[in-house]
């Protein structure tokens, strides 16, 4: 499966000036949300997904996702483990489980994203999971933006990852794109201006 491909030809992969939740400027933007607009896609997407997390022999209950961004590629991957499938969500800035949702003590959670860039808000996620007593297992996404070591990459964890260091984190596919400090942006040298298409950066 060629995920860059997936992307691209679901206008999904943006080329243009972009300014990242981090503050710092890229040529090139991710928005998932136009591959998952196709339902057979997510469902594809999750499949490749689910069988590098069953190939690892992890028990799943239940898969959180951070929401807005996580929302969809959480629910098509809990659909394709077959668990159940729940989101947490900032109240006030914090990630927080609400809706009724509950978790029993000891329940095995995997937090999954759309894509993880720094791995902040998956993070987040998995306290609040831990908050009410769920066991964070894993974390996954359709995509890692290179900052976190995904299984069976070669590429190596980077200062800014925010994810556990000692938990199995599954992704497709590595994006590494070069990112600049706005002052050294060969784009803002060329005199354009930087656009924020999304609110953390995915
Ligand atoms: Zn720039």
């Amino acid at each position: 499966m060629n995920v860059k491909e997936i992307y691209v030809k679901a206008d999904a992969l943006l080329e243009g000036h972009f300014k990242l939740s981090s503050g710092k400027h890229s040529q090139y933007y991710l928005q998932s949300a136009k591959v998952l607009e196709q339902p057979a896609t997510a469902k594809m997407l999750a499949e490749a997904l689910a069988e590098q997390i069953r190939a690892s022999d992890l028990k799943v209950d239940t898969v959180c996702a951070p929401a807005l961004g996580g929302m969809i590629a959480g629910f098509a991957l809990a659909q394709a483990l077959g668990v159940r499938s729940i989101f947490a969500e900032r109240v006030n800035g914090v990630m927080t489980i609400r809706r009724g949702f509950d978790l029993h003590v000891g329940e095995n959670v995997l937090i999954c994203e759309d894509i993880i860039t720094t791995g902040g808000s998956a993070m987040e996620a998995g306290e609040a999971v831990a908050q009410m007593g769920g066991v964070v297992v894993a974390y996954a996404a359709l995509a890692n933006r290179g900052f976190c070591a995904r299984k069976g990459s070669s590429l190596k964890r980077m200062a800014n990852c925010k994810l556990p260091e000692n938990l199995p984190f599954f992704a497709l596919e590595d994006f590494t794109f070069t990112i600049y400090e706005p002052e050294n942006c060969p784009l803002c040298a060329d005199g354009s201006e930087a656009i924020k298409p999304g609110s953390r950066g995915n």
